[in-house]
């Protein structure tokens, strides 16, 4: 695990949703989450560009999923979770590793399901050569071998490169970039206080807000022809400005989101958006995959990290469900995970490709179909991403 030296301007804001809430929950820690380290997002509010309401509802997701969704300032969130790991027996944190290069102890039997002859749908069976620990070397000149090596480091992740070969592709920019902000002012009179604020008008261009603890954390995604995959501060005035001026500019006649981007913020970063194809491939030896080194999701649905949780309770799960035999744990895990993450990167470029619509007609019928959706059912068709149980899933997984 790398360190992050100033917590305040680590990173802005992530909202995790009733998948990954549920995730956590096993640790025991909803209400101190929903409570004390974020903000338990109520609402919902789906706005036009002059703010007039498309569609406003109560999530009701603790009563309809069984966990809340909440809003985090992601070093809050980084902290509690570094917490409740210290308090399980048995774990040791290592800060400050650098991964450079990993053997992943790949037995004979597993080297045809790395290099792709295994498909997502393989059954399970326990390799017949055996696993061989796998040896990680780090920058500082540590090094470990391990039974078990999750490489969750991220969308240019060293671990990704050792699993699938040294050809993998890097992560290709999606053309849309956010700014992101931090700020102590509610804005109470632009929009409504709690909840999740969506903004659309026309184009591929949306504004959203969202409360994560004291703070409101707004972003605004809109199209660039380049842009790096690192959240980068903007940090002086002078540059703030800047920023702001392309906005009023990309965001021109969006009256809402005019007089948002000029009000004060607190901290201002962007990043570009990245992604990668599904693949059908995430482990190697005694390596896996997990998070955005094995799909990384764009954050048009907010599903990322949850996908990432998921991730870690589908394996933890496995492991229990084969008692610790760690081949066959793996290969349940691919075969579990694989799809849903093809899913979630497929109805999240469709979720990008229905908010960033052009053309008014389609506009108003998308928005007429979302009242009627709404009207129904009391919420959005998200039933499918948000009642996702890794336990569930795992236990009625057939071999
Ligand atoms: C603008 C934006 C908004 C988003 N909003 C949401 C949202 O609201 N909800 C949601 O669910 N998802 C959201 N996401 C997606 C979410 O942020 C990611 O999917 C999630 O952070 C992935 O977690 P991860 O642990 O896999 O990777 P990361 O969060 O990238 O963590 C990787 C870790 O690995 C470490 N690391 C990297 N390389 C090495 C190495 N060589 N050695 C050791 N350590 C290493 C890094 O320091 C880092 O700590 C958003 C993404 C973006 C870009």
């Amino acid at each position: 695990m790398q360190v992050i030296k100033d917590n305040w301007h680590a990173g802005g804001g992530i909202s995790l949703a009733p998948n990954g809430m549920r995730v956590l929950s096993r640790l025991g820690l909803t209400e101190q989450l929903a409570g004390q380290v974020g903000e338990e997002l109520l609402d919902f509010n789906l706005l036009g560009s002059e703010g007039e309401t498309i569609v406003s509802f109560k999530q009701r997701s603790r009563e309809r999923y069984g966990h809340p969704a909440v809003g985090f300032r992601r070093y809050r969130l980084r902290a509690a979770l570094l917490e409740a790991a210290r308090r399980e027996p048995g774990v040791t944190i290592h800060t400050g590793h650098r991964l450079v290069s990993l053997d992943c102890g790949e037995a004979a039997a597993s080297a045809a399901a790395a290099t792709g002859s295994s498909s997502s749908t393989s059954s399970v069976a326990s390799s017949a050569a055996g696993p061989r620990p796998a040896t990680l070397v780090f920058e500082n000149g540590a090094s470990f071998t391990a039974d078990l090596v999750v490489g969750c480091d991220g969308i240019r992740s060293r671990v990704r490169a050792a699993v699938r070969g040294a050809d993998e592709p890097p992560p290709s920019y999606t053309g849309t970039e956010e700014v992101i902000c931090i700020t102590r002012g509610r804005n109470e009179d632009l929009v409504p206080p709690s909840g999740l604020n969506l903004i659309l008008g026309t184009g591929p261009r949306q504004f959203g807000t969202y409360g994560v603890g004291p703070e409101v954390m707004w972003f605004a995604s809109r199209r660039r022809p380049e842009s790096r995959d690192s959240w980068g501060a903007v940090k002086t005035p002078q540059e703030q400005e800047a920023v702001r001026r392309e906005l009023l500019e990309e965001f021109k006649g969006w009256t809402l989101v005019e007089q948002l981007v000029q009000r004060d913020v607190d901290i201002m970063m962007r990043v570009g958006i990245y992604d990668r194809p599904p693949v059908s491939s995430w482990v190697r030896g005694v390596v896996t995959l997990a998070g955005d080194a094995a799909s990384p999701i764009p954050p048009n649905l907010g599903q990322g990290g949850n996908k990432a949780l998921e991730d870690a309770g589908v394996l933890v799960e496995c492991i229990r469900r084969f008692r610790g035999d760690v081949p066959a744990a793996l290969q349940l895990y691919q075969r579990l995970r694989v799809p849903r993450a093809a899913a979630l990167l497929g109805d999240t470029r469709k979720g990008g490709e229905v908010s960033g619509l052009d053309s008014p007609l389609f506009i108003a019928v998308r928005n007429a179909l979302l009242r009627a959706f709404v009207g129904v059912t009391g919420g959005l068709p998200l039933g499918w991403l948000w009642s996702y149980d890794t336990k569930k899933v795992v236990r009625e997984a057939r071999l």
